[in-house]
């Protein structure tokens, strides 16, 4: 199987790779342009955000210490469980620093409301902030949305670009739409 095989699993294409790089310099120069005066951590989520964090942060013209967490909410299956589970028994301390949560896509919110609502609470940052490649349009039951979004989607399930399905897909250049024959025949 070759990354071309994949992609011919997708049903289309939303995002193709010029259309996401010249998103990522926009939205680099606008964090660069809020945080130049500030003391900023970053923190990815791992491991959608993979892609995102490296693309991202090295458009960055501003300092940023870098602290990767690693969070698990959905399993391989193509709706979120609902729990999050932030892998890190110490958290960090953000004393006087300002912290831009880097994530994939911002579905039902709860991924980032988590790790926000934890990072305020253990690690005592001035300011927590996030910003999302894709953010789904869609109504949710947290009261937070991220501050920075790449793009906005319809309520899909989409893969490409550090987004999986049960593992796969990370490594395309591109973020689209699964075949829904692909999910429905997955032996997984
Ligand atoms: P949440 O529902 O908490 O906002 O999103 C949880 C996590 O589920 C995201 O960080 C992302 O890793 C994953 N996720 C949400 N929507 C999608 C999607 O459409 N495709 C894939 N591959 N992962 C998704
Ligand atoms: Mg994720």
């Amino acid at each position: 199987m070759s990354t071309n095989d994949n992609i011919n699993e997708l049903k289309r294409v939303l995002f193709n790779e010029s259309e996401i790089n010249s998103r990522l310099d926009e939205l680099a120069e606008c964090v660069s342009n809020q945080y130049h005066k500030c003391k900023l951590t970053v923190v990815p989520i791992m491991n959608g955000s993979l892609m995102l964090a490296v693309d991202l942060l090295r458009r960055l013209e501003i300092d940023f210490d870098l602290r990767c967490l690693n969070v698990e909410s959905y399993y391989g299956e193509t709706k979120t469980s609902g729990e999050v589970f932030i892998n890190s028994i110490r958290m960090p301390n953000f004393s006087g620093r300002h912290v831009l949560i880097v994530d994939d896509i911002f579905d039902t919110g709860k991924t980032l409301e988590a790790v926000v609502e934890r990072i305020k609470c253990e690690c005592n940052p001035i300011k927590v902030s996030s910003l999302t490649l894709v953010k789904k349009k869609k109504e949710t039951d947290v009261n937070i949305t991220p501050d920075f979004v790449g793009f906005e989607v319809d309520d899909l399930f989409l893969v490409g670009y550090g987004l999986d399905y049960h593992g796969k897909y990370r490594n395309l250049p591109v973020i689209g739409e699964l075949k829904k024959e692909i999910i429905a025949n997955s032996t997984f």
